[in-house]
């Protein structure tokens, strides 16, 4: 699974230059222009890390970056706020805002990048690796197997991208909306009852090797998943 990074940034130039790094990175990539476009896509679909210009239109990054920590589902996202400024009271007020992190322009990208793996790392552990196990789930992404205890399952692709976004955000409700972004991508038009499709399947196969089914169904809220340690 790519982790989702959300770039805020209204200097096309630097913009362009994030963008096209952190697709080749590996990354898949949501940009922003202004803080109002900037929250409005982090409801959408919560990032799992945001870049945060620090002067931008309509709504600052320090504002925007306050107003997403009000939020429950991006609470705790790691923010790395980017700035011109390198003044000590700036540093002190981003981060007070609730940034994770800071960057001064102009930055190196690999600094950029090693930085954002760390905080990716301490918030979601998961999210870096290959093989992930939930109970007695166990997706290996780079292989294309699920196992349930010994026994290998066998998922379509959707299904499988499903139970891997599921597992490395074990717990979190998601809406259909959002598992259309996630699972299938922002450029897809597919119908949200698509998503209750797959469940479906993927329920089936994750059933037939446990008994107990490890995606909770949230009433007008979506889904999650949930396994007992
Ligand atoms: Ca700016």
């Amino acid at each position: 699974m790519q982790p989702y990074v959300l770039v805020v940034e209204d200097e096309d130039a630097l913009a362009t230059l994030l963008e096209y790094n952190f697709q080749k990175e590996g990354y898949e990539v949501g940009m922003a222009g202004d803080g109002e476009e900037a929250l409005i896509m982090a409801a959408e679909r919560t990032p799992d890390i945001i870049l945060m210009d620090w002067m931008l239109p309509k709504l600052s990054g320090v504002e925007a970056c306050r107003r997403l920590r009000r939020r429950e589902e991006t609470r705790n996202t790691p923010v790395i706020m980017l700035t011109a400024r390198g003044d000590e009271t700036d540093r002190i007020t981003g981060l007070d805002y609730g940034a994770d992190d800071y960057m001064v322009k102009p930055f190196s990208i690999p600094e950029l990048f090693a930085r954002t793996r760390a905080l990716l790392r301490r918030a979601s552990p998961s999210l870096l690796e290959d093989v992930i196990r939930q109970g007695d789930i166990e997706i290996d992404t780079k292989a294309f197997r699920v196992k349930c205890g010994d026994t290998q399952i066998h998922l379509g692709p959707t299904e499988f991208r499903l139970l891997d976004h599921f597992m490395r955000h074990p717990g979190r409700v998601f809406s259909r909306e959002q598992l259309l972004d996630a699972v299938w991508g922002r450029d897809v038009y597919v119908e949200a009852r698509t998503v209750d499709v797959h469940i479906g399947r993927l329920r089936k196969a994750l059933k037939k090797n446990r008994t107990s089914d490890p995606i909770r169904t949230v009433r007008s809220a979506g889904y999650a998943f949930e396994i007992a340690a």
